[in-house]
């Protein structure tokens, strides 16, 4: 069964789509913790960075280097931001389909929870 991240890429859950290449999509989270939050996904459905391997090295550079083109048009690269990967239940990840959460717009505090 399609994750609900692959049902975004097919179009059958509708987002707020902002970047898209052959390889990549980046949709604004629904529920934003930070007045940017934009989650980079690779279109292949990986469940998580547990289940990456060396056929995926492409895929998973392409998204970051799509993060970080998202992050200079939304402008918060000279502020700064944060890109994140949760992986697992001790990881916190709830769509098992492997992305990165993009986020900035505010000062972020470290460590997270
Ligand atoms: O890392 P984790 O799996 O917990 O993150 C999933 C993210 O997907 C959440 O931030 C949630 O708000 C977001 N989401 C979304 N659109 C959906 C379902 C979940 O942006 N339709």
């Amino acid at each position: 069964m399609p994750s609900l991240f692959t049902k975004i890429v097919q179009r059958e859950i509708p987002a707020d789509i902002v970047y898209e290449d052959d390889d990549c999509l980046a949709f604004r989270d629904i529920a934003p913790k930070a007045p940017i939050h934009i989650l980079v996904i690779p279109k292949r459905e990986i469940v998580s960075l547990a289940d990456l391997t060396e056929e995926d090295e492409a895929v998973m550079g392409r998204c970051v280097v799509a993060a970080s083109k998202i992050a200079a048009s939304e402008g918060i690269s000279e502020g700064g931001y944060r890109l994140i990967v949760n992986c697992g239940d001790d990881g916190g990840q709830e769509v098992p389909h492997i992305h990165f959460h993009l986020m900035g717009g505010r000062k972020l505090t470290w460590p997270p929870g």
